[in-house]
């Protein structure tokens, strides 16, 4: 750049800089989100990500390490040591071509302000509540299943059956378990109790069998540990596969470096861990592309190798629907 070239520069910086104040106007901020919703195909099914909201919780959430390790673990991936963790919460709705199947349901009115947008984000994506027909359930917990009933407790979805594992009923509606069940877990009974007895007795309640397929490409996988219950759903199109395996993972910076961690809410935290170990390995072997209940929205990516540090996640990145 020649001597003049850079004044010339410089005078068109100042110029930029010094406007007349009559050309310079406030401009509001918008301060709204884009729409929570996020679309893929997998094979000949449409998939799309429904963003329920977000929240933080605390790091002491997490067993089998020390708070300090925690930190650590932490630092090691966010280069920051917070004492809080911000967790989201997706659902997922499958296009097959013949059903509409909401995978989970988001909290509804339970979690509080900034949660239950999953049906808004439904409509945003395109589709009503009406046209679901099927709503499948990962597990039993009120961030899943609280989205099924609106504000004044009717089916958020009409026309839709609820399917759930044959453990995760027995357990979670069970009244003698309820009574063996510690305080702390509840209130926990006490909402599945009062959202689902509706769809049962409704004979809108119906259970699958883990291993069987569901639907043709579409098979239930039993995943238990963080609830008696807990299932993934593979889903095989066109050669394609993806796995939405609900609780899997709670935080990523934590899990997937360190799959022994269990989370406060895991019903039998041993078997959670174990579950988790053996299922990141084979999803990493696999390369299944994964779309997990509290991973960042949307969500969806891949789990990878991650030499001795566990694994890692990828999400998978904006594009075209393809
Ligand atoms: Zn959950």
């Amino acid at each position: 750049m020649t001597i003049k070239a850079v004044t010339r520069a410089a005078i068109l910086l100042c110029a930029a800089v010094v406007m007349p104040a009559a050309l310079a106007v406030a401009t509001p901020q918008i301060k709204t989100q884009s729409p929570g919703y996020y679309r893929i195909m997998v094979g000949n099914a449409e998939i799309t990500a429904l963003y329920d909201g977000s929240s933080t919780f605390p790091l002491t959430l997490f067993k089998n390490a020390t708070p300090d390790q925690l930190q650590r673990y932490v630092k090691d991936v966010d280069g920051d040591a917070p004492k809080v963790v911000n967790g989201s919460v997706n659902s997922f709705l499958v296009n097959t071509g013949e059903h509409l199947i909401l995978i989970d349901t988001g909290g509804g009115k339970l979690l509080g302000p900034g949660f239950g947008q999953v049906t808004a984000n439904l409509r945003a994506s395109g589709y009503a509540p009406e046209q679901v027909d099927m709503i499948l359930l990962t597990h039993m917990h009120g961030d899943h299943i609280g989205g099924l009933v609106t504000a004044d407790g009717q089916p958020a979805y009409p026309n839709a059956t609820v399917w759930a594992a044959k453990p995760e009923v027995d357990y979670w509606l069970s009244a003698s378990q309820a009574a063996k069940a510690p305080q702390a877990q509840q209130t926990g009974f006490q909402r599945a109790r009062d959202i689902l007895t509706p769809f049962k007795d409704a004979g809108k309640l119906k259970t699958f069998t883990a291993g069987k397929d569901l639907l043709p490409g579409l098979q239930p996988i039993a995943l238990a540990g963080h609830t008696p219950g807990h299932t993934g759903f593979v889903l095989e199109q066109g050669g394609q596969r993806i796995l939405f395996w609900g609780d899997i993972v709670h935080y990523s910076a934590l899990q997937f470096a360190h799959p022994q961690l269990a989370v406060g809410f895991d019903a039998d935290g041993a078997q959670a861990v174990k579950t988790r170990a053996g299922l990141l390995k084979l999803m990493a072997h696999q390369r299944t592309l994964i779309a997990g209940a509290h991973i960042t929205f949307p969500g969806i990516g891949y789990v990878v190798e991650n030499g001795q540090q566990g694994y890692r996640w990828t999400p998978i990145g904006y594009g075209e629907i393809r």
